[in-house]
């Protein structure tokens, strides 16, 4: 089963949002835990959380991946800002048990000027300080694409960060198509190698999520330009390819691509015809 979605708007909740996405033939999404510049989140109604738990399990919707706002950021060497960071997540996180057993996906975050190994720490650090043994989120680093002065952009980075947590079964890894193709993972011709050297790395069982995107830039530029799908450097054959990989199966499959809801659509219906090809084969 291809369970594929895309991101949407959290403002009406989590019914509307489900609604929207069977509308457009998706059966998971993903959304921003609060406004992505950081601020306040809406508490959430439960009763609105409660009536998509149902849905989920009626409809077949697979697990959801809450995202986090990207303008936090969890290794900050201002203990202002990382203090900030920690309690918008604990925040989160305490919040998504809501809605149990789906995602909560966030950027490692950028060390500005302390190195990556500090910003591992910090990373490691903020996890430890948030994580809770009764949590029913699975929690998970995103691979990065290198911008500035990101960590997350090597698999040996996730991994060590993955190293340092204490509770790891509350952990997992969402791969991003645009980002590890970025960061100079080819998995336009060597997708085997590099699916290969992430299971060596860490894990294919980590591996839970994956946002799909096309890139407008080449491979290793380190730049993090969402494309639609087919339209930019990875191309529709590769990002078609790594949805349907006989070891990437069944995991929530999240467009990020620069779309509105008439363009989610044609690519999950794209996308579809693909992964059904694959599967009769
Ligand atoms: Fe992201
Ligand atoms: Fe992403
Ligand atoms: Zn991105």
């Amino acid at each position: 089963m291809l369970y594929i979605g895309c991101h949407l708007s959290s403002s009406a909740g989590y019914m509307a949002m489900g609604k929207t996405a069977l509308s457009i033939g998706a059966n998971t999404f993903q959304f921003f835990t609060r406004n992505p510049r950081g601020g306040a989140a809406k508490e959430i109604d439960p009763a609105d959380a409660a009536a998509f738990c149902a849905m989920q399990q009626s409809e077949q919707i697979g697990k959801i991946v809450a995202h986090a706002s990207y303008t936090i950021n969890p290794c900050s060497k201002d203990e202002n800002t990382l203090r900030f960071a920690r309690r918008m997540m604990a925040d989160d996180l305490r919040r998504l048990e809501l809605t149990p057993g789906n995602y909560y996906n966030f950027h490692p975050g950028s060390h500005v000027g302390q190195g990556t190994e500090r910003g591992i720490e910090l990373i490691t650090e903020t996890l430890n300080e948030i994580l809770f043994p009764a949590q029913q989120t699975t929690v998970l680093l995103e691979t990065m694409a290198g911008k500035g002065s990101e960590v997350g952009s090597r698999f040996e980075e996730l991994r060590a960060i993955l190293d340092g947590v204490k509770l790891q079964e509350k952990m997992g890894v969402c791969l991003d198509s645009c980002h590890v193709f970025d960061g100079g993972y080819d998995i336009v011709a060597h997708l085997d190698d590099v699916l290969s050297e992430f299971d060596r790395v860490i894990g294919l069982d980590r591996l839970c999520a994956i946002h799909l995107n096309d890139s407008k830039n080449p491979l290793g530029s380190h730049k993090d330009r969402h494309e639609k799908i087919g339209l930019g450097m990875i191309g529709e054959t590769a990002l078609a390819a790594l949805i349907c990989h006989p070891k990437l199966r069944g995991r929530p499959v999240i467009l990020e691509t620069p779309n509105e809801l008439p363009g989610y659509t044609d690519e999950i219906i794209r996308l579809r015809k693909y992964y059904a090809q694959t599967e009769t084969e």
